[in-house]
């Protein structure tokens, strides 16, 4: 069996040596060192003043839009996993969804129109696979409607835009450090902001709203990561390099071996992909659907990542239309992606690929 993503394990005993020191030191949670160690390793990695962990991914999206003050409506990307607009929701914020660039797959400034801009008090695009928006049209975009800017940088672990990595964009920007990511924490999630106030509230936030006198004086919630958790970034983080490197390369093979025969998202040039996920573009769904189930009778899953649009999902009846997004997301497939993935097994996905291709299109 080849599976669509299998997290990537430090050696036991690297991660068992972490968890002996917190099991002597008895200190689980609530900022801990094991987790400062980490906060600031990340920090320089990203290259951000300030970074803050959190439990998840999703809750990095929450604090990130409760520390702005985002309220009211947002302009956001339908294309993206359901925790992007499932959060805007939960904070009773309406996403509006304006539609992706057909290339790059990721929210069309130029598409955005201009009663979305003058309603919204934010925009929260996604770098969709870590292929980075176009950062400077939303940002002036932003500017001239005093809008803010938060980033889902789920995908952009080790993924950089004009030779800087891409969480350091925005007024803040999130990162998923879930178990099926390119590095992660088991579970967690990051916040970086571009101001310090930001993040001085965003730490309170996480915290049920506690300021330095122990007073709950802000409305917050619980989203701290445990030392458990950042043990197993710590351990990961010396492989990071070799991670996100054999992953891209990875990712180039497959565009290598299957040009031509389908289609894949258009990388922005000063773009340096980071082999996020492995997507092809089909020429419709109906084709989509058969190579799949070809690839489950082979035992190599793969995942319509995403799917469906989040524009024709019932909950977000109404929140704008979005054709492209809803073509694209109809045939768009994810092909396995992990550190352990060998060059000859991508060849013999990709052979799979054009040889069922072949036949399909023939009939
Ligand atoms: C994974 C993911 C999230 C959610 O992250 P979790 O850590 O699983 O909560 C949010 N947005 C996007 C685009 C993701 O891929």
């Amino acid at each position: 069996m080849i599976p669509i993503v299998k997290p990537f394990l430090p050696k036991f005993e690297a991660y068992s040596a972490r968890i002996e020191d917190i099991f002597e030191r008895n200190y689980l949670t609530n900022n801990g060192p094991v987790l400062q160690e980490l906060e600031q390793k990340l920090a320089d990695y990203f290259k951000v003043p300030y970074l803050l962990l959190v439990s998840n991914g999703t809750l990095a999206i929450q604090v990130a839009l409760m520390a702005l003050e985002v309220k009211g409506k947002v302009i956001t990307t339908p294309f993206s996993f359901a925790a992007t607009s499932s959060t805007l929701s939960a904070l009773s914020i309406d996403p509006i969804f304006s539609d992706i660039d057909r290339e790059t797959l990721n929210l069309d400034p130029k598409a955005i129109s201009t009663d979305a801009l003058k309603s919204a008090s934010a925009i929260l695009p996604v770098h969709v696979y870590g292929n980075a928006c176009d950062v400077k049209t939303l940002e002036a975009l932003a500017q001239e409607h005093q809008l803010k800017v938060i980033y889902d940088a789920a995908h952009t672990f080790g993924a950089e835009y004009d030779g800087k990595p891409l969480l350091a964009y925005g007024d803040a920007a999130t990162i998923s450090l879930h178990a099926t990511k390119i590095f992660h924490t088991v579970e967690g999630g990051a916040v970086a902001f571009k101001n310090k106030a930001d993040y001085e509230k965003a730490k309170q936030l996480i915290n049920f709203g506690f300021d330095a006198n122990n007073m709950p004086n802000l409305v917050g919630i619980n989203a701290k990561m445990s030392e458990i958790h950042a043990a197993m970034g710590l351990s990961l983080f010396e492989h990071v390099e070799s991670i996100t490197s054999h992953r891209a390369q990875l990712a180039a093979q497959y565009i290598n071996n299957l040009k031509g025969h389908v289609s894949f998202p258009f990388f922005t040039e000063t773009c340096k992909p980071n082999g996020a996920y492995a997507p092809i573009i089909l020429n419709n769904e109906a084709e989509l659907e058969t190579l799949q189930a070809h690839f489950a009778s082979l035992e190599i899953q793969t995942r319509r990542y995403f799917y469906p649009s989040l524009s024709l999902v019932e909950c977000y009846k109404g929140a704008g239309e979005t054709p492209i997004a809803n073509d694209i997301c109809s045939r768009v497939l994810c092909l396995p992606m992990y550190y352990e993935l060998s060059f000859e097994q991508v060849d013999y996905i990709c052979d799979t690929v054009i040889d069922f291709l072949k036949q399909y299109r023939e009939l």
